[in-house]
């Protein structure tokens, strides 16, 4: 099958929230979650969501530096109060960068493709993936809540949220 390709901003489908998976370890599920591995990688993104391949299921990856972690059915916890500001980008809204206030540190929690909850403590970027993700599954993208546009190509680049 063709790889579905990344919808831009200002797609509506983008705005749609996702409903919670409710079945695991499918082979339609595990094809999903390997084609947006693949989507993500060949665009040199640190994480996707299911909303911007147009689909609105509660699904998610991130990839720093092991992975990819597959979030299914996201939930934030414990964010807190004190707020990083750090420059992001999208690949839903290409040639556009900004400064985003996020918590800086949650514990995540979400399922794995076979439906194993698993919680996990995230700081710093990992901690604003997440936040950048779970919006996402919520219809909401990074320029909602920037407080400043830049430029943002070199941190962009060293991110790899671009090429
Ligand atoms: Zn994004």
């Amino acid at each position: 099958m063709k790889p579905r390709p990344v919808l831009q901003h200002p797609n509506e489908l983008l705005r749609v929230p996702a409903l919670p998976v409710k079945e695991y370890g499918t082979a339609a599920l595990r094809a999903l979650v390997a084609e947006m591995v693949e989507t993500m990688r060949r665009l040199n993104g640190i994480g996707l969501a299911a909303t911007q391949l147009g689909i609105a299921q509660q699904i998610a990856i991130i990839e720093l530096k092991d992975g990819p972690l597959v979030l299914i059915n996201p939930t934030i916890h414990k964010p807190s109060r004190k707020l990083e500001t750090d420059e992001e980008g999208c690949l839903s809204v290409s040639g556009i960068f900004g400064e985003v206030p996020r918590s800086a540190s949650l514990t995540l929690k979400a399922k794995d493709i076979d439906g194993h909850a698993y919680e996990a403590k995230a700081q710093g970027l990992f901690a604003r993936v997440i936040q950048h993700e779970v919006d996402h599954l919520h219809g909401k993208l990074f320029i909602d809540r920037c407080t400043k546009l830049t430029t943002g190509l070199e941190k962009a680049r060293r991110l790899g949220l671009i090429t």
